[in-house]
């Protein structure tokens, strides 16, 4: 027999994880965690399209910086070819020059490449940034009415708790050891009784009868090998 004050406490774990579950299936609650969910997105994104920003306009200084300096050598060299007279000092400085001149396209290229990106962020960036404000303001109203619905179970969610704690004076720690182990990975009920001599009264699976009883030889309960439950004896 296991003690009333543990099956007690036990129901009451009961009580408390159905009124958990009725708060995590109402609508406050899944659209709360709905709006919390598209705002933190939101946010996220438009981090993201910050930071790619950032990294841009650092794209852009070092390309305008390369531009100058493309420009710099291409008016050198003009200055050099108006001096020139021999022929194959001129083709040569023309080559060079030409070589600047296609250096400089794929330079500008790639500015208007970070112009173009750069116009499609802003514009994500506005979209989302528009999106944010009716995000935060679903969240917040839900929230508050996920609030008063919390606040409305608390007096009874204290008064189980308080309950609990009084039993627990009175249960023994061997017990309430084993309940806290099976309860925290997730079964309820955790005691159970044995039904008709031989079959578990949580998962219904049926025991062969001499099993049982070496089981129970020498303690109060058995653990059912099926479903992880702590069965006890109902006399
Ligand atoms: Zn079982």
């Amino acid at each position: 027999m296991i003690q009333q004050e543990m099956l007690t406490y036990q129901q009451l774990d009961g009580e408390l994880n159905r009124i958990e579950r009725e708060l995590r299936k109402s609508d406050v609650f899944i659209q709360r965690r709905r709006y919390k969910a598209a705002s933190q997105e939101c946010e996220e994104t438009i981090a993201k399209l910050d930071a790619r920003a950032a990294e841009l306009k650092t794209q852009l200084a070092v390309a305008q910086q390369t531009v100058r300096q493309i420009s710099e050598v291409i008016e050198e060299h003009s200055k050099e070819m108006d001096t020139l007279q021999d022929v194959d000092e001129l083709n040569y400085m023309n080559k060079k020059l030409n070589e600047q001149f296609a250096e400089l396209n794929n330079v500008e290229k790639e500015i208007k490449r970070i112009l173009r990106e750069g116009e499609e962020i802003s514009k994500t960036f506005e979209e989302t940034s528009a999106k944010l404000p009716r995000l935060v303001a679903g969240y917040n109203k839900y929230n508050d009415e996920f609030n008063k619905a919390a606040a409305e179970i608390k007096p009874r969610v204290n008064q189980i708790r308080a309950q609990q704690a009084e039993l627990r004076k009175s249960i023994d720690d061997h017990i309430f050891d084993i309940y806290k182990k099976v309860a925290d990975g997730g079964l309820y009920p955790v005691f159970v009784p044995l039904e008709e001599g031989t079959r578990c009264g949580g998962c219904r699976m049926e025991m062969p009868k001499a099993a049982v009883d070496a089981q129970f030889a020498g303690k109060p309960y058995m653990r059912c090998e099926h479903c992880g439950r702590i069965i006890f004896k109902n006399d």
